[in-house]
């Protein structure tokens, strides 16, 4: 991968982050995106589901400070995400699975349409386009995914899943 390609796909992890596009990473985003995907699946905020979702969320934001936020002052800015997260998360990629999955299980939770706990190629997608992954790589996300081809994507499958996209490579120099 060239330098140029790497910027790009740092530009689309830190604007996936950056959900209301104000250059910064903060708690907000990560429960904007907690409440973008209870209105997708029509989940009311205070259900108990709601609730577990709010919660990811904020020990998704607390374990990114933790690894990014450099100076403390509560927001990541792409420098940080750049020279902290991705370098942090990619040479540890457990710590991103602890830190994302409270949040991805009860995404699942809120996603899932029948009583077990895997989605279909179709939910996962949607939730990985109010996630704000691109179309081009969300439309394919669910063929990734689903890579045994059974129809059925657990949990484990969805935590490596964004710890792959999240923690691209950097750029042959
Ligand atoms: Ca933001
Ligand atoms: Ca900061």
């Amino acid at each position: 991968m060239d330098r140029a390609e790497y910027e790009r796909k740092i530009s689309r992890r830190f604007a996936t982050f950056d959900q209301d596009g104000n250059g910064f990473i903060s708690r907000e985003d990560f429960h904007a995106a907690a409440a973008a995907l209870l209105k997708e699946f029509d989940k009311p905020a205070r259900s108990i589901q709601g609730q577990a979702l709010h919660e990811g969320a904020e020990a998704f934001w607390q374990g990114m400070a933790g690894i990014a936020d450099r100076d403390g002052d509560q927001r990541i800015t792409r420098d940080e995400f750049v020279n902290g997260a991705v370098k942090r998360l990619r040479d540890n990629p457990g710590r991103f699975a602890e830190i994302a999955r409270p949040f991805f299980h009860a995404a699942i939770a809120v996603a899932h349409s029948d009583a077990g706990s895997e989605l279909t190629p179709e939910e996962a997608a949607r939730v990985a386009r109010i996630l704000g992954v691109p179309e081009d790589i969300s439309g394919k996300v669910a063929a990734v995914l689903d890579a045994d081809g059974d129809g059925r994507i657990t949990e484990d499958q969805v935590v490596s899943a964004f710890a792959a996209y999240y923690t691209t490579d950097e750029p042959d120099v």
